[in-house]
């Protein structure tokens, strides 16, 4: 049997975080009551006049410089002519000929995998190159019932910002690892809340296969409607699979549109080419080109410090591992609360204070609501805790009891270590006494230590800790006994 070379290309449509609509001053909000949220021009009322929304191609410029792409000096707006009950002026405006951003990629990291295939990655360090990004207006929301359908005027009009991937992309886990990657950076520049969830963030893929050696792409088949992650992974694996057979069988695969079932696991045919719009783009006569030099500007000031600038930085000034900068740089809010905790005590080494939150925080938070957003223990508490371990004044277990107890009541380290009474003795003389007890009153173990026994050894540090009642720093008990018995 022939092996196949797989080709996929993503098409993202991401809402962007506005106030208004795209083409009206009509609130973008998500939730409120069907249809509160409407005007003429995006309920498509005849002689309703549009009006660019300024904020939406400012977000959306920056989504191109974040991405490495290039803003033409003109770009216009379009006419794209079909009928449906969603779209009631019979055209959505979009960018056909002249989108906003041109170019660019989006940089595939390892984390960014699923997890069970981070171990196995093909192209470590990829970067999906991007067509183009354009912005246009959404459409209203249908919901289907048993026996008739709602329409939500809410949606219509909404700015939205289609991110088209050249077919660049090999599998199914590069694709999730794409949407990973483009999800973080969306956020990072707080251009769009991106959740796949949510319907904020929306895909279509483009999947063809053909023979090894052969040139010439192989039909395109899109499927549509994808709503998660992993629907984006099984969908894809799904359609390679079905895809290989087929041709495997002799058959022969035509361009055609596929729906993806989520509960059945499987696509099925919603349209072939021969039922294609014709959509019959013409520029939108009531919108005027747009020349872009003065929003460049403005915007080029606002790119922030992107996912793998971060994870690039936090490895090198902060020593922390490629995994862990990788973790800690995944969400932004996560990055900033790190940083806030590196920055509130400069003597406790930063690489330490990553594993408290790698290991430590985020296990805790993994079972609170809201993750780090809502995290009621701050930066600086758990820095003052690390500060204290550093010290060799609590041990790491005693550590880890209060640390779960600082996020429950919010209390300061300081406090709960005081009342716990884990505050170590670390003072020499107040130890030597205890010891030389203890070797008084045990002569024939201090002989088995000075015959050279090591367990002898840590029986005298267990009887001190005993005797302290466990409040002995163990290291230096340790040392007074060795000092002492061996000299
Ligand atoms: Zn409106």
């Amino acid at each position: 049997m022939p092996k196949y070379i797989v080709t996929i290309g993503l098409e993202v449509h991401a809402q962007l975080t506005t106030q208004s609509k795209m083409f009206c001053a009509c609130p973008r909000e998500f939730g409120a009551e069907p249809n509160t949220h409407t005007c003429p021009t995006c309920l498509g009322l005849p002689g309703a006049l549009p009006v660019l929304n300024e904020a939406a191609i400012e977000k959306t410029i920056l989504t191109g410089m974040m991405l490495g792409c290039e803003t033409p000096p003109i770009v216009k707006w379009d006419r794209k002519n079909y009928f449906y009950p969603d779209m009631p002026k019979n055209y959505q405006i979009t960018q056909f000929d002249l989108p906003l951003c041109i170019g660019g990629g989006v940089p595939l990291y390892d984390l960014a995998y699923p997890k069970d295939a981070q171990k196995s990655i093909v192209n470590p360090g990829k970067v999906v190159k991007l067509t183009r990004i354009h912005l246009e207006e959404d459409v209203a929301k249908s919901t289907h019932h048993d026996k008739f359908t709602t329409i939500d005027f809410n949606r219509a009009g909404t700015p939205l910002m289609e991110i088209v991937s050249d077919p660049d992309i090999d599998s199914a886990e590069e694709a999730f690892a794409y949407l990973t990657s483009l999800r973080q950076i969306l956020i990072y520049g707080g251009v769009s809340d991106a959740d796949m969830e949510k319907g904020n963030l929306r895909c279509d893929v483009n999947i063809s296969l053909r023979p090894e050696g052969q040139t010439e792409l192989g039909s395109k088949i899109e499927l549509k409607n994808l709503n998660s992650m992993s629907a984006v992974r099984r969908a894809i694996k799904y359609e390679i699979e079905r895809q290989t057979e087929a041709l495997d069988k002799g058959e022969k695969l035509i361009q055609s549109t596929r729906r993806w079932d989520d509960d059945r696991g499987e696509t099925s045919l919603m349209r072939t080419k021969e039922d294609a719009h014709d959509y019959r783009y013409l520029p939108d006569p009531d919108l005027i080109p747009l020349r872009t030099a003065d929003i460049v500007a403005r915007v080029r000031p606002l790119v922030p410090e992107l996912p793998h600038e971060k994870r690039a930085r936090f490895e090198k000034d902060y020593g922390c591992s490629a995994y862990d900068a990788g973790v800690l740089a995944s969400e932004k809010e996560l990055a900033t609360w790190y940083e806030a905790a590196v920055g509130a005590d400069t003597s406790v080494p930063p690489k330490k204070i990553a594993n408290w939150v790698i290991n430590d925080l985020l296990g805790i938070l993994k079972d609170s609501e809201g993750g780090i957003s809502s995290c009621p223990l701050k930066p600086e508490a758990l820095s003052a805790l690390v500060a204290v371990v550093e010290e060799g004044k609590i041990s790491n277990t005693q550590a880890k009891e209060v640390f779960a107890e600082m996020f429950e009541s919010g209390k300061p380290a300081s406090e709960i270590i005081k009342a716990k009474g884990f505050e170590q003795v670390s003072d020499t003389g107040a130890l030597e006494v205890i010891v030389d007890q203890i070797l008084a009153a045990n002569p024939d173990k201090v002989a088995e230590v000075k015959g050279g026994n090591e367990k002898a050894m840590n029986w005298f540090t267990g009887q001190a800790m005993k005797a302290s009642q466990g409040k002995a720093n163990p290291k230096i008990v340790t040392d007074i006994v060795r000092k002492k018995v061996l000299g």
